[in-house]
């Protein structure tokens, strides 16, 4: 457990001691329901929650201690009957407190990877190759934000191998600010998309927001870079002196270039060609797109010296995240889930997968793709013409942008497209349109919660 002395723990953060009971801590937790006996409990300030109103209860339930913004009311730090400990920020305090952790096993390589698609499967893919060696922490779910890699952070315990961590942003100097504290030794930027236009406004400028990571990479680590991707291909001139550069890729010239992909039930085959020789690669996941997340794994598992039998043999273990291109049968149909979330680049790779692996009739049920500002209309147009062009026999929407979409897919020739108000209307839709046998397709981005339809079907 990440156990802290009190004096540690003022020295890391500067946080002063408003009273003094326990001094030792045997977590740190800024949860409400992961409140044990012993541990720190931080208290964040969010829009709709305030961690001060429970710092009285988390001693009650036996914190050895709370930690809370200077601001706190006097009132609130009466009732606290334990250590408290005052900062003036105690999410930054949190994200020190986690740094000083990752610092304790200097030795640890951390792999920190972030793109606008792909990061949590290429961290599960990482994760999976390099538990060869041994046990390996990695980001949980999608953990990937300022509270979230610290939470990851402090997970490290000595038996660990490897750390793998997933890096998010909204932003510019999000990553600037989240990298070090994981000290990463190698860095991953699976690609470029219009995820979050409507905050950066262009893709030049997500570029330079993701190219941060590359910048965070110190000399003798590496840098893994998707040679398909133009606007990621360009940040090699970003690395700094002494970092080594490794490029991952299908359709361009790269250090590790995959080929010859074989699909085989939900398995995708796949040869990788690095360093002059051929390896045989087999991964429990379907997609042209995964298996370009596969090679920056296996790159990163080069980069840590492992040899190709090891990366194959630890790709066998992968334990993927839920609702990326989860394949199951409902009653007599085939229901693909891939509702985790939606970008242009990431429909585009559903739609093309779906169609690559479906011989019967195809169904797409599309939420909307939220955040993307001005080219929103048109890349649900896009969208809808894709449908089209895959052929894909029936369209069925929700949300105020699924409108452009059945527009696309009306334009491109879908004779069957409905847009419908509700999450139930949508359901009782297919129930008519359905038939025996065929595959539907569920995305749309976190928002529309478009798996909730399949629990209605
Ligand atoms: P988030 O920003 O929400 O954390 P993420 O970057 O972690 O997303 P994943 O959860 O791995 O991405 O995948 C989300 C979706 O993106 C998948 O369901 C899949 O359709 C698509 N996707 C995954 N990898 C790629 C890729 N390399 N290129 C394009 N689309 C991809
Ligand atoms: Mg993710």
């Amino acid at each position: 457990m990440p156990s802290f002395q009190l004096n540690e723990v003022t020295g890391i953060t500067g946080a002063v001691t408003y009273s003094v009971r326990q001094k030792m801590f045997s977590d740190l937790v800024s949860d409400t329901r992961r409140i044990q006996p012993g541990v720190l409990f931080l208290a964040f300030k969010g829009e709709r929650f305030n961690g001060e109103d429970f710092a009285a209860e988390a001693l009650r339930k036996g914190a050895a201690g709370v930690m809370v913004s200077s601001g706190c009311p006097e009132e609130t730090l009466r009732k606290c009957n334990g250590t408290v400990l005052l900062v003036e920020d105690t999410l930054k305090a949190y994200q020190q407190l986690a740094h000083a952790w990752r610092r304790r096993f200097p030795d640890l390589p951390v792999v920190a990877i972030t793109g606008s698609n792909g990061k949590t499967t290429t961290k599960d893919l990482t994760a999976a190759v390099l538990s060869a060696r041994g046990p390996v922490l990695k980001t949980q779910a999608n953990y990937n934000n300022e509270i979230g890699l610290p939470l990851t952070l402090l997970g490290i315990r000595k038996e660990h191998t490897a750390a793998v961590v997933e890096i998010g942003m909204r932003g510019f100097h999000q990553i600037e600010a989240m990298a070090p504290l994981a000290e990463p030794k190698i860095g991953i930027v699976t690609n470029v998309g219009e995820t979050h236009m409507e905050l950066l406004g262009s893709l030049e400028n997500i570029a330079r927001a993701k190219s941060e990571l590359v910048e965070a990479i110190p000399a003798g680590g590496t840098v893994i870079l998707n040679a398909d991707n133009p606007y990621v291909a360009a940040m090699r001139d970003k690395a700094g002196d002494g970092v080594q550069v490794m490029t991952f890729g299908l359709d361009h010239e790269a250090d590790v270039r995959g080929e010859n992909i074989r699909t085989e039930g939900s398995d995708t085959k796949f040869t990788a060609v690095y360093d002059g020789e051929r390896h045989e690669y087999s991964i429990a996941m379907v997609g042209r797109h995964n298996v370009s997340n596969a090679l920056a794994a296996i790159a990163a598992g080069f980069a840590l010296g492992l040899r190709a039998e090891e990366i194959r043999e630890g790709l066998l273990h992968l334990e993927a995240t839920k609702m990326r291109f989860e394949c199951r049968r409902v009653g007599a149909w085939n229901v693909v889930n891939d509702a985790y979330n939606a970008s242009p680049m990431s429909m585009t790779a559903a739609i093309e997968t779906l169609s690559d692996l479906t011989r019967g009739r195809k169904i797409a049920v599309m939420g909307d793709m939220l955040e993307l500002g001005s080219v929103s209309v048109e890349a649900h147009r896009k969208v809808g013409r894709e449908l089209a062009a895959h052929h894909f026999d029936a369209v069925v929407t929700r949300g105020e942008m699924g409108r452009y979409i059945a527009e696309g897919a009306e334009e491109g020739g879908i004779a069957s497209v409905f847009c419908c108000g509700s999450h139930e209307d949508a359901a009782d839709r297919l129930h008519k349109l359905l038939q025996p046998g065929d595959t539907i397709l569920f995305k749309g981005s976190r928002g529309m919660q478009m798996e909730k339809i399949i629990d209605l079907l």
